[in-house]
């Protein structure tokens, strides 16, 4: 690269000299024009002059041009890969529908539909309408998704319930979350609960599952410290931990690096400007409380302050 930066200054330097020399060469040319004017016996100076001048100008235009010469090469030493080795012009023989084939899926997915159609019918390979439609659908949901509106998604995975139930998807849950907060957040308390009435009742056997298997252990373990005479005192945390399956764990769990300790609500995530997370309590401590003196991450070298740190939400 060092190489590419020399030569291009050497232009660059060069082509600064060369403007100056230009503009002095006229300016010199002029006022000799001038001087003619008053004194006509002067012309024949003038003009070996100005073919001195001419001359000069000429060679260091070359002088530029061959720096310029010597700056391309030096772009093409460095960038210039040779992909003959690696090209077999036969690779595609008698497949190129298969050539066809990826360009129509790029048109499908790119969402040019009529380029697509044209293009198979061009090239003589099968265009999958069914195909077509779902991206098609696909298009649109998003197009929803963009403006806030998630009730094409919503209708998508109600269609196709019982197969994001068979692969453990939560998909479908989580958008009529989604729809149920935007009523909670509007403050439209009874359209929430009548949505939620409506619509939460068919996942909840999942959720039973993981109280029923939780229950038990609770149970257990309050009755082994009421015997010992210890209390329940963490808030907000269970005293044991609940073994559930992969399927059954919707909240992800935040540790602070720097504490070790578990998240919670009064001492939650906070992300630095860095990405960094760290709890809110570590953020306290390496700010000395102040929100405006910056300090550096314990993880990376950037400099932030408190102020900056934004709540995470796991
Ligand atoms: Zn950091």
């Amino acid at each position: 690269m060092n190489s590419i930066t020399e030569s291009f200054e050497k232009v660059a330097k060069k082509q600064r000299l060369l403007a100056i020399e230009t503009d002095s060469c006229l300016d010199a040319m002029i006022a000799n024009l001038n001087a003619c004017q008053d004194n006509p016996q002067a012309v024949a100076q003038l003009l070996s002059n100005t073919k001195a001048m001419a001359a000069k100008l000429s060679d260091s235009a070359k002088d530029f041009h061959n720096t310029i010469g010597k700056y391309s090469k030096a772009i093409e030493k460095k960038f210039k890969t040779d992909l003959d080795g690696i090209w077999d012009p036969k690779a595609l023989e008698g497949k190129e529908y298969v050539l066809y084939q990826i360009l129509v899926m790029h048109f499908v997915r790119e969402g040019r539909f009529d380029l697509a159609k044209m293009f198979a019918r061009e090239a003589g390979i099968d265009f999958e309408e069914g195909l077509h439609a779902q991206f098609e659908g696909m298009f649109h949901i998003q197009e929803a998704l963009r403006n806030e509106d998630i009730s094409l998604a919503l209708e998508w995975a109600m269609v196709h319930h019982k197969s994001l139930v068979e692969s453990g998807s939560t998909f479908e849950f989580n958008l009529h979350k989604l729809k149920y907060l935007g009523y909670v957040r509007k403050g439209d308390i009874k359209s929430a609960l009548a949505y939620a009435k409506q619509n939460f009742a068919q996942f909840a056997t999942k959720h039973i599952k993981v109280g029923s298997t939780a229950l038990p252990m609770i149970m257990k373990i309050s009755s082994l410290m009421k015997d010992k005479a210890v209390e329940w005192s963490q808030s907000g945390e269970l005293p044991v931990t609940i073994p559930l399956l992969d399927t059954q764990k919707y909240h992800s769990v935040f540790v602070c690096p720097v504490t070790k300790e578990q998240g919670t609500e009064t001492n939650p995530p906070m992300m630095m400007v860095c990405g960094h997370v760290i709890s809110s309590e570590s953020l306290t401590r390496l700010s000395k409380g102040s929100l405006n003196s910056r300090f550096k991450c314990p993880y990376c070298p950037v400099d932030s302050t408190a102020a900056q740190a934004v709540r995470v939400f796991f």
